[in-house]
């Protein structure tokens, strides 16, 4: 088949107040037309690794089975132990589901620095630690398919531009038959781009060289 599979993004991050303790997960999602989705939830008694399995779990979970997906996360204990075969001694159920819905699609995990500037692993761990602080206070964190039920706060409408929701409601209405409004996986920013399933990256230098990079990875 030499038409590329599109490609989902899934940006996991857990959060827990204290190991164990409440806890949060969320993950961000962009989907092939650079539409992007939160969803997140929390539990009131749990572990850091958990959260982080949780949110690659839920990520995954709800993106259509036979896609490719490149899955990022700051947690070095979910890459390594899916990709360089780490041996697993706590959290089993959590590992079942997760190689349960990997197993469903084409996924590449791909570690990230954590709090070291990824716009969308930022957002991805704001949001978990707002269902932790939920959690902690006996709120009920639950999201349900793509539209968010809960009360962490910043819960965003289903389609998703971050700090450019504004721009982008106004936009929208200016814009041409074969534009979209995308959002950058680089940079975390929305740009105007083609219509249709082209990568998802910006037209700014930075955001282009990841890109290419990606794509040079995905040949190897
Ligand atoms: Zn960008």
């Amino acid at each position: 088949m030499a038409a590329a599979k599109e490609t989902h993004y899934v940006y996991a991050d857990g959060s827990c107040l204290g190991n164990p303790g409440p806890g949060g997960w969320a993950a961000v999602i962009v989907k092939p037309g650079g539409v992007s989705n939160t969803i997140f939830g929390g539990d009131p008694a749990t572990t850091n690794n958990r959260m982080e399995l949780t949110a690659a779990i839920e990520g995954l979970r709800i993106i259509p089975n036979g896609t490719r997906v490149v899955l990022r996360t700051d947690s070095q204990y979910v890459v390594k132990t899916m990709t360089l075969g780490w041996k697993r001694k706590q959290n089993i159920d959590l590992w079942e589901k997760l190689d349960h819905e990997a197993a469903q699609r084409e996924v590449r995990f791909e570690w990230v620095e954590g709090h070291a500037g990824d716009p969308l692993n930022e957002e991805a761990d704001r949001n978990a630690r707002n269902a932790a602080m939920t959690a902690a206070k006996g709120g009920r964190v639950h999201y349900h398919g793509l539209s968010i039920v809960g009360g962490a706060g910043t819960a965003p409408a289903s389609e998703d531009y971050g700090a450019d929701n504004n721009s982008v409601r106004e936009l929208r209405p200016l814009l041409a038959a074969d534009e979209a409004i995308r959002r950058c996986v680089g940079c975390g920013r929305a740009y105007v781009g083609p219509v249709g399933d082209a990568p998802p990256y910006c037209a700014l230098a930075s955001c282009q060289l990841k890109s290419r990079r990606a794509a040079h990875t995905k040949e190897r």
